[in-house]
């Protein structure tokens, strides 16, 4: 399963990705948590991204793109995998689309988590992270116990440093503009599927994997039925032939014999009546014949 999900920063795509992982087996690949990363491991990479992520700009493609491809080459994401946040505008997108042919696995759904901007902005500013375990909370939505401190583990909660109110604003400037549009790029490739990003978690987890499952899966379960259809026949097809054939054998010799013996029998019986006949043919002849040569002979 090869998915790319789409939606502007607060969307809960990344929340929605983690129920997917757990659901279907298959890794996240967020580039915002891989840049994350590096700048908390004070990469050079991550040096380089720092200050443009906290400016929520977007990070150069060369970067980015070497990042994926590097993740995309690791043995978990053979069996499948979820884009999280990446493409981000339509040179990544295309890019993807050339990593993913060179390996023969195109990508097979887009789908685009969408939440409205003034959600969006509430979602961000208040959301804040557990240092911990990594629970997420909203101080206008859903907000821990105590403020401040995790409901699960007592952790000390955090509040990205590209979630103020100014850095927000400028992440979903440049998800209008350079992000938005891969929305008709997947749609004209005919991978676009939309879910409302509103509402409970669990109702907008449902409607994804509804989307999903009958996106990807019914080709999974209509290759799977006819393969087992297939399988069953010819399983079928050996088990009668072996039932078949010791009863051929008795069946079919006898069966064989008594036409060849009842054709030899006919043959025969026409023969003899063949040559019955001819000699019933030529008796009275040779007796006219003697009779009448004698006849002659006589009347001569
Ligand atoms: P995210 O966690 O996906 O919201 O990403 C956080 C920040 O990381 C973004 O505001 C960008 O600065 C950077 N980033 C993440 N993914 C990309 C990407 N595909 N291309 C460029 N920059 C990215």
């Amino acid at each position: 399963m090869r998915i790319v999900l789409l939606g502007a920063p607060g969307s809960g795509k990344g929340t929605q990705a983690k129920l997917l992982v757990d659901k279907y087996k298959i890794p996240q690949i967020s580039t915002g948590d891989l840049l994350r990363a590096a700048v908390a491991a004070r990469t050079e990479l991550g040096k380089k991204a720092k200050a443009v992520m906290e400016a929520g700009q977007l990070v150069s493609d060369d970067i980015v793109l070497g990042i994926i491809q590097e993740r995309l080459a690791k043995p978990d994401s053979k069996g499948g995998f979820i884009l999280d946040g990446f493409p981000r505008n339509i040179p990544q997108a295309q890019a993807l689309d050339a990593m993913l042919a060179r390996l023969g696995q195109p990508l097979q759904l887009a789908l685009l988590v969408d939440v409205d901007d003034a959600v969006l902005m509430k979602r961000l500013t208040g959301r804040r992270n557990c240092g911990s375990c990594g629970a997420i909370y909203n101080i206008y939505f859903s907000p821990p116990r105590t403020p401040g401190k995790c409901d699960h583990c007592g952790g000390i909660l955090q509040h990205r440093s590209d979630d103020n109110e100014e850095t927000v604003r400028n992440r979903l400037k440049v998800y209008h503009e350079q992000t938005s549009p891969l929305v008709s790029y997947y749609k004209a490739q005919g991978k676009l599927r939309t879910v409302r990003g509103v509402g409970g978690i669990g109702d907008i987890f449902r409607n994804i994997c509804t989307v999903i499952e009958s996106q990807i899966r019914p080709l999974a379960a209509v290759m799977g039925q006819i393969g087992a259809s297939l399988a069953a026949k010819s399983k079928a097809a050996k088990a009668k032939k072996a039932a078949a054939k010791p009863v051929s054998v008795v069946k079919t010799k006898p069966k064989k014999a008594a036409k060849k013996k009842a054709k030899k029998k006919a043959v025969k019986k026409k023969a003899v009546k063949k040559v019955a006949r001819k000699t019933k043919a030529r008796k009275p002849v040779k007796k006219t014949k003697t009779k009448k040569g004698k006849k002659a002979k006589k009347t001569k």
